[in-house]
């Protein structure tokens, strides 16, 4: 089964006033297991619109999403929650840690939602901290660590529950190039150890030619770069 799948995904935005701004036109989308895909497109395409949709964040108004062969189309919070929860990392421009929880807190927390055991999490935490260098910033807090830092954390959070699909928006688009570059690193040598499929929207075009393929975003529809 494909990573993920979307069938003729729409999407548009009701302003409550005419003139609905039609985001996503039929995006159709395979990905397959272990499979790394860039997506570029200017800002205002719709890529966010798109990633939370394939996130199960946001619904679709037409079309079909389905994550590892599941189709999600009608199915309810609970279920939804749950694929994401389990089976989708998520990982933003902005690190979005918990500021009042430690590095290994904020990796600890999404595991004990999906249900595993607390000393099993902090293993897991500890493993994934020590594969991106941070070992030593375990206790930290998010406020105490570099931009960097921070987003190394947020790669930790997003594999902490071994999800089969990555989701990145703009992962390293809030660090300096050099910075960036480094980060990007550590973001691919994960993503091709744990053979996870990622789809990462970026900017980039040097970090987005490392990728097995590159897609556009034009005009509401996803085509090849
Ligand atoms: P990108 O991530 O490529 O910058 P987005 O998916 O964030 O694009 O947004 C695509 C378009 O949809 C933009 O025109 C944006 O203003 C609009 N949009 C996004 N979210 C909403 C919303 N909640 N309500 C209305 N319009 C929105
Ligand atoms: P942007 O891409 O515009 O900077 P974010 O990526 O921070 O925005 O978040 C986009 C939307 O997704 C927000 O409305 C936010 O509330 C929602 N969101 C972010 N993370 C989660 C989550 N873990 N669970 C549910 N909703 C989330």
């Amino acid at each position: 089964d494909a990573a993920l799948r979307l069938e003729a995904v729409a999407k548009g935005y009701n302003l409550g006033t005419p003139g609905e701004v039609q985001v996503l036109r039929g995006v159709d989308l395979t990905i397959a297991p272990g499979e790394t895909v860039a997506l570029v497109a200017p800002s205002g395409a719709g890529k966010s619109t798109l990633l939370h949709i394939a996130g199960l964040l946001d619904t679709p108004d037409t079309g079909r999403v389905l994550i590892g062969g599941q189709d999600m189309t009608g199915r309810g919070d609970g279920a939804r929650t749950a694929v994401r929860r389990g089976d989708v990392g998520f990982i933003y421009q902005f690190h979005h840690l918990l500021p009042e929880f430690t590095a290994a807190e904020n990796v600890i927390l999404p595991q004990l939602a999906d249900g595993a055991g607390r000393a099993q999490a902090g293993a897991r935490a500890a493993e994934l901290l020590e594969r991106v260098g941070l070992s030593a910033r375990a206790d930290h807090r998010p406020a105490a660590l570099s931009g960097g830092e921070q987003q190394r954390v947020a790669f930790c959070r997003a594999l902490a529950n071994r999800p089969r699909l990555l989701l990145a928006d703009e992962p390293t688009g809030n660090l300096d190039p050099d910075t960036s570059d480094r980060v990007f690193d550590v973001l691919m040598t994960l993503v091709a150890e744990t053979g996870l499929a990622a789809l990462i929207a970026t900017h980039n075009m040097g970090l987005a030619a490392r990728m097995d393929r590159v897609l556009r975003l034009e005009n509401g529809m996803v085509v090849a770069a």
